[in-house]
């Protein structure tokens, strides 16, 4: 992002002027022209004016660098007037006030133009009812002509809007620049966030080359084609580990994780009960009914796929009282050169923290890590053959190996982004990923 040469601030009213980043229809150079621009509102916050979603800083969360409706106001506009009337082909809008989880920001709205500021028209490519991305590119099916262009808010996630920044291109089809950035699924059932796994966040902006990586978190229920299709589109995905057994888990909440695994567009690290579920998955979908070891008909098992490392007594499911666990430092064994393990030992420490444990490769995977010296569980690592897919049992996102887990992350990055990151929209020959060697476990 390349800010503006100038914003001028400090108007009494709400009608903060700013100049608004333009950016030429006839280049992809990042070559920008300041154009003079007055950016309004129906409402602001104090210290959160209009200006602040067009000063050049696309993810600052700071209050002057965002604009926000006054809390509890029911509906609001943001709108910004050109100099001179101009082409407008699409639109980025970076939503909510904390840096990765979506609240506070528009929920339902529909950007409009009009030539003089009181007759407006929906731009309909925008009309928006239930948004759930941070980011998002909305692009027109043909340029159009306006003046004013508003932001008619009806709705707000939380008690008003924020936008951090929008930025305006002429062409449809102009490429927008945007950071990698990645997803991170809270797969508990406790839909607070920031949640479960948002651990993974620091561990891989703590990895060189990607400090300036972007994230959102979200919940299982949002983790869907549709989340990941829209533009701009992630770079990979990250999977929590959870702690409900799975014959207690809503399976419908797993149905968009579903359609993702079958699609296979987005490189994706899963650890532990994440891990769990896309073997689940695999292997019995969220249409047949599951089931957990403690309530398992050893004649009719539902989801044999997944077990407990041993028990010392029965108790009722999800009571893990009677059951063994592994916590703490592990050794793990890598039995393949997949990429992910590079510049790591044949053997290393990772931190564990399960009862529950994946019991073979489902069809289309293999076993690329197992027990080391010491440790009970046999499935530590599996890869979708023809994907950067993981399935962990270990935890690189929580402390205790720090080093190993940032080369873990470090080298699954790299893989996502030579994968092409989110690639349904991606034609023509790809680069092949490094197939991991035979694998006598399972071969
Ligand atoms: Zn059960
Ligand atoms: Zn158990």
């Amino acid at each position: 992002m390349i800010p503006c040469n100038s914003v001028r601030f400090g108007q009494p009213s709400r009608a903060a002027t700013a100049l608004v980043c333009l950016v030429l229809a006839d280049t992809t150079l990042a070559v920008r022209a300041a154009d003079g621009a007055t950016a309004t509102a129906s409402s602001s916050s104090e210290g959160s004016e209009a200006g602040g979603a067009v000063d050049g800083n696309r993810f600052s969360v700071e209050r002057a660098s965002a604009w926000k409706g006054r809390t509890s106001a029911g509906r609001w506009w943001w709108q910004v007037e050109f100099e001179r009337t101009r082409h407008v082909g699409a639109i980025l809008q970076v939503s909510g006030d904390q840096a990765f989880v979506f609240r506070n920001a528009p929920l339902q709205f529909v950007w409009q133009r009009s030539a003089d500021g009181t007759h407006w028209s929906d731009l309909p490519e925008t009309a928006t009812t239930n948004e759930r991305r941070l980011f998002r590119i909305h692009r027109l099916a043909r340029a159009v002509e306006a003046r004013f262009l508003r932001l008619n808010i009806a709705a707000a996630a939380g008690a008003f809007p924020t936008l951090r920044e929008v930025e305006f291109y002429s062409d449809p089809q102009q490429p927008i620049g945007f950071p990698d950035w990645i997803v991170v699924v809270n797969t508990t059932q406790d839909a607070t966030l920031p949640g479960h796994g948002q651990e993974f966040i620091p561990l891989a902006k703590s990895c060189p080359g990607w400090t300036q990586l972007q994230s959102q978190q979200i919940c299982l229920d949002t983790f869907d084609e549709d989340f990941l299709g829209a533009e701009p589109r992630p770079l990979c995905g990250f999977l929590s580990g959870n702690f409900r057994d799975w014959c207690q888990v809503n399976r419908e909440s797993w149905r968009g994780s579903q359609e993702i695994l079958r699609h296979k567009h987005l490189p994706m690290w899963a650890s532990c009960g994440g891990a769990q579920g896309l073997a689940i998955l695999a292997e019995t979908g969220v249409d047949r009914p599951w089931d957990c070891p403690h309530c398992r008909d050893p004649l009719k098992p539902r989801t044999p796929i997944y077990t407990h490392i041993g028990h010392t007594a029965a108790r009722p499911c999800g009571d893990y009282s009677g059951c063994v666990f592994e916590r703490g430092l592990h050794w793990v064994r890598t039995l393949a050169d997949d990429p992910v393990f590079q510049n790591l030992p044949r053997e290393f420490q990772v931190m564990e923290n399960h009862c529950g444990q994946i019991e073979w490769p489902p069809v289309g995977w293999r076993l690329i890590a197992t027990a080391g010296e010491g440790t009970k569980t046999q499935t530590q690592c599996l890869r979708m053959n023809d994907r950067p897919i993981y399935a962990a049992q270990f935890h690189i996102e929580m402390g205790g190996a720090p080093e190993t887990s940032k080369q873990l992350m470090g080298n699954f990055l790299v893989l996502a982004k030579a994968w092409g990151g989110y690639s349904r929209y991606l034609t023509g020959p790809r680069r092949p990923v490094a197939q991991p060697a035979a694998n006598p476990a399972t071969d």
